[in-house]
């Protein structure tokens, strides 16, 4: 696997600094060859790689991840990032019923997936109406029908004088009846072709023109892989469509058509269909999607994992600190007010330490200001000061308190409260639970 294959490049690389440009190469051949492996078009590979080259140049190698999990994680984001971030939504018509075109390829699964969007709608409350205007196929109208049943749907199909033979009529008609009947949103399913077909290119075309959707969604079979490309640009350039559908994604096809159809057509893939029951239907997924394409969601979970296990490392080394008797100085505790500074809130960073969820409340009401006034104090003291507190005298808090332009109370305020933080910290370190919060501010 991927993450093999760089755990290997990355034998000799250990502790900080950047990654060699040696190993930036190494890293992209591999990254290369598994997006190849995973059916993406050679040039968006190329653009890809080129994206993650860059980035892996500029970043430091983590504390929390060896260099090749760290790289994972960087192609995953720029995988995410690609695939659209978060999903985009179908837009509703402000008015009147909201028209669905489908278009793709025969054997696509358009029939099947009007159906299950139907169904999806249904479930969120809409009232769908769905149109057989595909004419072409012997049994197009009756797969339809059959499909419209199993999901509780109404479905519109020609009858004998009513359109009759022409799916542009077929079309058209249907949304004077949606209107009639009060039906929200109006799916049409279109012929498909077996190639890329002027003609029936020209009829999807027109009957586009015929109602105006709101949304033309290209349905593409995940499992043609490469050949995906083509026919999302031929789509494109005869049709136009707002969104794609991937289907078929329960086979073992990787996803790679997703990746190439994004990339070079810049349409959101918006659903995901993956399986013959009308269930097997979802908004499409990005992170997902990412994982499906490295093949590595085990290894995913490891990068999050270890990350945490770095993090708590860290605090570990902070108690170990506080365990010894004296061990934290007045320099810590700028540190810590500084850490909490960064993080731009109190309660997030005190969320993260055991057991003090429970402070919560009082945590919200903190007044950021109060940071601004210690780190005053704080600063204006000497190193030897700050390092041992207790040195500081009656004449040295004058001093303090000029330089940083506050009342000599609000020195001992502080060096006061400094002294109680730390004894609770020391009994807390030593496992003597938590007496209660005097180091706060506030
Ligand atoms: P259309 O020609 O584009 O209308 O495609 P159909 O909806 O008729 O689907 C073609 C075939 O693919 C049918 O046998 C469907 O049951 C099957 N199919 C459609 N979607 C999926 C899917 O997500 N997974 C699987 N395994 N089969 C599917
Ligand atoms: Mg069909």
């Amino acid at each position: 696997t991927l993450s093999d294959r760089l755990a290997d490049t990355f034998k000799n690389l250990r502790g900080k600094g950047r990654l060699s440009e040696a190993d930036i190469d190494a890293t992209a051949r591999e990254i290369r060859i598994a997006l190849l492996e995973a059916d993406v078009a050679l040039p968006v590979v190329k653009e890809f790689v080129g994206a993650v080259k860059e980035r892996a140049r500029s970043e430091e190698v983590s504390g929390a991840l060896n260099p090749a999990q760290q790289i994972i994680k960087i192609v995953h984001e720029e995988l995410v990032t690609i695939l659209g971030g978060e999903t985009r939504r179908l837009r509703y018509a402000k008015s009147g019923p909201t028209v669905i075109m489908l278009a793709g390829l025969q054997g696509a699964g358009k029939t099947t997936l009007a159906a299950k969007l139907a169904r999806w709608l249904k479930d969120q409350d809409r009232t769908p109406m769905l149109v057989a205007a595909d004419l072409q196929r012997p049994n197009a109208v009756q797969q339809l029908q059959v499909n419209g049943e199993r999901v509780g749907v109404p479905v519109f199909a020609p009858e004998p004088g009513n359109g009759a033979g022409d799916p542009v009529e077929v079309a058209r008609a249907s949304i004077e009846e949606a209107k009639r009947k009060l039906h929200d949103v109006v799916i049409i399913d279109t012929a498909g072709r077996l190639g890329v077909d002027e003609t029936l290119m020209q009829q999807a075309a027109d009957i586009r023109d015929a109602v105006q959707p709101d949304e033309v969604l290209f349905v593409v079979d995940a499992m043609i892989g490469q050949d995906a490309v083509t026919t999302a640009q031929a789509f494109l350039d005869g049709v136009g469509y707002d969104g794609v559908v991937l289907t078929k994604l329960d086979g073992d096809a990787r996803g790679g058509a997703a990746l190439s159809i994004r990339s070079i057509t810049g349409k959101p893939v918006m659903f995901a269909s993956s399986g013959e029951k009308m269930t097997d239907f979802d908004l499409f997924h990005p992170d997902r999607m990412a994982s499906r394409i490295l093949d590595m969601g085990d290894m995913l979970t490891l990068i999050e994992q270890a990350e945490k296990a770095f993090d708590s490392a860290e605090s570990l080394k902070a108690a170990e600190k506080l365990a010894t008797k004296g061990g934290f100085t007045l320099e810590d505790f700028l540190q810590q007010m500084m850490q909490i500074r960064k993080l731009g809130s109190m309660t997030k960073i005190m969320g993260m330490l055991p057991g003090m969820g429970q402070f919560r409340d009082q945590l919200e009401n903190f007044d950021e200001r109060e940071i601004d006034r210690i780190q005053a104090i704080i600063q204006s003291m000497t190193p030897a000061e700050r390092d041992n507190p207790k040195i500081i005298d009656g004449s040295r808090r004058a001093r303090i308190a000029a330089g940083a332009g506050r009342q000599v109370s609000d020195v001992n305020q502080l060096v006061d409260r400094f002294f109680e933080a730390r004894k609770m910290m020391e009994q807390m370190a030593r496992g003597g639970g938590v007496p209660g919060m005097p180091g706060m501010p506030g």
